[in-house]
């Protein structure tokens, strides 16, 4: 028997990647601390541990029992607005403790691991949309705290052997199409989640941060994927480790933008509420727009988006936060 070992399973992206993995009928085992994590996220019938990355004793024994041929590493700290006052605290937890884990996993003979990493790796970007060989130079310990990471992985691949996929995440939304698993962090910070907690009344309005930016209607640009898709990346990614891959970093998204502006009215088309909005100032450390150059994850993973248009974004958003608005409690 041999088991694919899922980091943070219990987490937003960790558990839709669980569900398509289970689909294909991969065996998967499940470890996450729950600090940010949700139990009810992971069905009742995958082999699940609560515990810390940094437990030692807690990974052999879960490689040895489930026969631990591969490792997608999700956790982590994720908060950028908590990595600038607490930087010492991001770079232990998502640095130090990986390094710890992947250790240990080479020391098991566990030599392939996916590993989410972050677009915040680029920082304020010289070329939009975004090649991986561009230059890398974070803007908060968050993004700096997963570079460190990719930066490792390459001298343990000529040390031990590693095999690794970095993924660089662009901003992940959505949920699963039933509606059943979906995002739920606490505090919330991201833009769709809060547009659709404004449509159900949760709170007054949505913000918006910056009106002025050097955009086509004046609000920031990103690149939005829906979790679907960028759960089968990893699944790609981790069968392409299996066929022998060369290591490297990819980025993951649709290499499209939308604005705030077009998020929020197609919110507000889909949901049929006409959502407060208010005018805000600008958040610090974000950059007018942020787009993927995808070819690479495209050509050699063959990776195709299925899902991520803005309506059915917004749509598997709105039914998870509709069906569960006080998220998995
Ligand atoms: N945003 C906003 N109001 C909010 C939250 C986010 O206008 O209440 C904007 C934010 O400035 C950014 C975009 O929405 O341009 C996406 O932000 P999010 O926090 O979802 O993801 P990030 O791009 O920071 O990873």
């Amino acid at each position: 028997m041999s088991s694919i070992l899922i980091t943070g399973g219990a987490g937003y992206i960790g558990s839709h990647t669980v569900r398509i993995l289970r689909e294909k009928s991969v065996q998967v085992v499940v470890l996450d601390s729950l600090v940010t994590g949700h139990r009810k996220a992971v069905p009742e019938e995958v082999p699940f541990y609560q515990g810390d990355i940094s437990d030692v004793g807690l990974v052999r024994n879960i490689v040895e029992t489930h026969g631990v041929e591969a490792v997608i590493h999700f956790a982590a700290l994720s908060l950028v607005g908590e990595s600038m006052s607490k930087p010492d605290l991001y770079f232990y937890e998502n640095t130090a403790k990986t390094n710890l884990f992947v250790s240990n996993l080479l020391q098991l003979g566990v030599k392939k691991i996916v590993f989410s990493s972050t677009a915040a790796v680029y920082g304020l970007p010289e070329i939009v949309p975004i090649p991986e060989e561009s230059p890398t130079n974070p803007i908060n310990p968050y993004g700096l705290s997963k570079l460190m990471i990719e930066a490792s992985f390459r001298w343990l691949e000529k040390a031990y052997g590693l095999k690794w996929v970095a993924l660089r995440y662009f901003n992940a939304v959505g949920a699963s199409l039933d509606g059943s698993i979906g995002e739920a962090h606490w505090p919330e910070t991201h833009l769709i989640p809060l547009v659709l907690k404004a449509a159900l009344g949760q709170r007054d309005a949505i913000q918006v941060f910056g009106t002025d930016y050097n955009t086509m209607d004046g609000t920031c640009i990103r690149d939005y994927i829906h979790v679907l898709d960028l759960a089968e990346a990893h699944v790609l990614a981790l069968e392409a480790l299996d066929h022998q891959i060369k290591s490297g970093i990819f980025n993951v998204g649709t290499g499209e933008g939308f604005s705030v502006l077009q998020v929020i009215n197609t919110a507000k088309k889909l949901t049929g509420i006409d959502i407060p909005v208010v005018e805000a100032a600008r958040r610090s450390g974000d950059p007018d727009r942020l787009i993927a150059k995808v070819n690479k994850i495209e050509k050699t993973f063959g990776l195709r988006t299925r899902y991520s248009d803005l309506e059915t974004i917004i749509s598997s958003a709105w039914k998870w936060h509709r069906n569960n608005s006080n998220g998995y409690d």
